[in-house]
């Protein structure tokens, strides 16, 4: 297919100047791969020996895929909040700024926290959340804005050993009310209000509505825009005044390296969300290790991941990440569009931010409104570039690595999960040329494989060879999930018993014969039409390639005579119109990009298409809507706009 041509054709090489004091050059990758796979335990052992413990581990691995039982560093004793913030203090870079805030509106004023402060700041709040009735293994939910407060409080928890469970800031109280249901949460930590693009969010309204269903012990409360909130005595407190007079002198706790760190809900692309479950000392040493090589952590350098909180991805490259490298990284509470297109363009100016991390979702987005929101600003601080969250088109891919990069800095595009606790396959800046649309090799100690439906392996994992299938990892790495909050049953269930003695992913992915790692898309979501294998992203990319489209989701439906057709959802630029001469011409340019085998047998044209909370494209549903089985959408409640869905079956219903 023309995506294996693409494999050959387009590779950008890695700019001179990105290899210019790395640490790690293509020589070092090889050799540290080889022996993260030769010899784990040495490896790993070596990466842990830059966190401070408070025993060293003697054990480092053991874990077993069959029966499924995941430990890692099991006799070690450590502090991950020691570790992102004191840590750095006790070696007297104290005076560094972790944490600069950037808020909803330009005019409003930026924070900057040296890591002295954010010491102060968390001991206190830790305390204050002791004097809560707050103690260690005591589940914390967290509904906070985009403000500092919001690591602080992840920080303060896992300061006293509380496992923090945080729910994204734009979800509804029933949202809120079933994960603290789930994870049996007594504690909810939140704020009055919080800004998004001028608009509040009524944080502290939603958690009272949540409390109706699923009552809780206590609620703290940060003041934040000073909005009128409703207090109920004896279970809210204002966190001003709870906090008064408390002191900022707080032992961090000693946990061991298996004690729960987070529970935290997958986005819900695939259906009803899973409390994943991560512990202390693995995701600290994969969040540290991955953090330092694929960003090519420089000191001294603003590091900005454009996620929420509410996501893994914030808190694995916002807080933890960063944080326990001593890097500075940066919230911003606001939203790309705000007060104008150019937002993300003007904070990297304003801040001179030298990695820039976000997701495709965004990129499409800005892309669509055209070039002169980028150029309008001086974007040369800017090192690196990266990207998550779903397979990047490389027409997206080549925008920002052009309109953004100026062609000149590399781009990380970082394929991980919500259960892998961190990056698993991406390049890396020093060592690798890029493949738009790839997301490169494997980090230090994964080991993919390919295998088909019934589990025959696609070429061996360590020789490799180009190759087609679904995406397992073989071994398991410090940063994986152990279990689903109180269902340990799902956990072996969803990930362990399609291929027996693997781990599955979900993804379908191809290897091509240099090594990269193509993901195309959930297994769910490959189409077989007329008996070939097509991945969703491949097409969506031919038709994100044509200079009127926007986003494009490709779905299959049943089809009489090929097995499945091809459904084509379509979003159009800032603009244009669609219209039958369109259809036709883009039904000709897939065609012309791919192959006749991959020609659309539908497009239907929307304003938008449904999207997590997150930003991901929802393609069950849309698969069901082509389908005309209307009635069990399944779980829809991490809809960003759940009336899309009205828009959309309408839409299929007069066709
Ligand atoms: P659920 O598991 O509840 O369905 P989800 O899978 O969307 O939700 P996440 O853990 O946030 O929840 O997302 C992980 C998924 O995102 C991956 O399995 C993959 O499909 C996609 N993904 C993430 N990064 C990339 C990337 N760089 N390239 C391609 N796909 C990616
Ligand atoms: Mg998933």
């Amino acid at each position: 297919m023309a995506a294996d041509v693409m494999t050959h054709e387009d590779v950008v090489a890695r700019p001179a100047a990105a290899a210019q004091g790395t640490n790690c050059t293509l020589a070092d990758y090889q050799a540290m791969y080889a022996r993260s796979v030769d010899d784990p335990d040495g490896f790993w052992a070596e990466q842990a020996a830059r966190l401070d413990w408070v025993k060293a581990p003697t054990k480092i691995s053991g874990w077993s895929f069959d029966p499924v039982d995941i430990k890692w560093f099991e006799d070690g004793v450590l502090n991950i909040c020691h570790n992102a913030v004191d840590r750095h203090v006790d070696a007297g870079n104290g005076d560094r700024t972790a944490l600069i805030f950037e808020p909803d509106s330009p005019d409003s004023p930026v924070r900057t926290i040296t890591y002295a402060e954010l010491q102060r700041d968390v001991a206190k709040m830790a305390n204050t959340f002791k004097k809560l009735g707050i103690a260690k293994g005591d589940r914390v939910t967290i509904y906070m804005p985009m403000i500092p407060e919001g690591a602080m409080a992840m920080l303060a928890c896992a300061r006293i050993g509380a496992i923090h469970s945080v729910v994204f800031g734009g979800f509804s109280p029933d949202a809120i009310a079933g994960r603290v249901e789930d994870c049996e949460s007594d504690w909810i930590v939140t704020a009055d209000e919080g800004l998004r693009g001028s608009k509040s969010i009524p944080l502290k309204a939603n958690v009272d509505a949540a409390c109706e269903k699923a009552p809780v012990k206590g609620v703290l409360v940060f003041r934040h825009t000073g909005g009128n909130v409703a207090m109920t005595e004896g279970r809210d407190h204002w966190y001003h005044e709870l906090s008064d007079g408390v002191g900022s002198d707080c032992p961090c706790e000693p946990m061991n390296a298996e004690d729960p760190l987070f529970i935290l809900y997958t986005s819900g692309s695939t259906g009803k969300p899973k409390g994943v479950v991560h512990t202390t000392g693995g995701y600290a040493v994969w969040t540290e290790t991955t953090f330092r090589y694929v960003f090519d952590y420089r000191p001294g350098e603003v590091f900005w991941c454009t996620a929420d909180i509410g996501w893994v991805t914030g808190h694995s490259y916002i807080v933890y990440g960063p944080l326990q490298n001593g890097a500075t990284a940066l919230m911003f509470e606001g939203v790309p569009n705000y007060p104008d297109h150019d937002r993300f363009w003007q904070v990297i100016d304003k801040h001179k931010v030298n990695v820039f991390y976000t997701a495709p979702t965004a990129i499409r987005a800005l892309m669509r409104e055209g070039e002169s929101y980028v150029q309008k600003h001086d974007l040369s601080s800017l090192r690196l570039l990266g990207s998550v969250g779903e397979p990047i088109n490389p027409e997206a891919w080549r925008w920002y690595h052009e309109q953004v990069g100026k062609g000149a800095i590399p781009i990380v595009d970082t394929w991980w999960q919500t259960e892998t606790g961190g990056i698993m396959i991406t390049t890396l800046p020093g060592a690798h040329d890029m493949k738009p649309g790839s997301a490169g090799k494997p980090f230090f100690g994964i080991c993919p494989q390919l295998v088909d439906n019934d589990g025959e392996v696609l070429a061996d994992e360590t020789v490799g060879g180009a190759t087609e299938g679904n995406l397992c990892i073989t071994r398991s790495w410090p940063g994986q999930a152990r279990t689903v909050y109180g269902d340990h049953e799902r956990f072996i269930q969803t990930y362990f018993s399609t291929y027996r003695g693997k781990y599955f992913t979900g993804d379908g992915c191809r290897r091509d014969e240099d090594g990269y790692y193509w993901i195309t898309g959930r297994v769910d979501d490959v189409i077989n039409v007329s008996g070939h294998r097509m991945g969703t992203a491949e097409v969506e990319s031919a038709l994100v390639l044509h200079a009127r489209v926007s986003e494009a989701a490709v779905v299959g439906y049943p089809h009489d005579i090929k097995g499945q057709g091809i459904y084509c959802y379509v979003t159009l630029n800032a603009g244009e119109e669609a219209s039958d001469a369109l259809t036709a011409e883009l039904r000709q340019w897939v065609r012309k990009e791919i192959g006749p085998i991959a020609t659309p047998d539908h497009l239907h044209f929307t304003p938008g298409l449904p999207k997590t909370r997150s930003g991901k494209i929802m393609r069950r549903i849309l698969r069901k809507i082509a389908e005309n089985d209307y009635g069990s959408l399944g779980d829809t409640s991490t809809l960003a706009d759940p009336s899309l869905v009205d828009g959309l079956i309408e839409g299929r219903m007069n066709r």
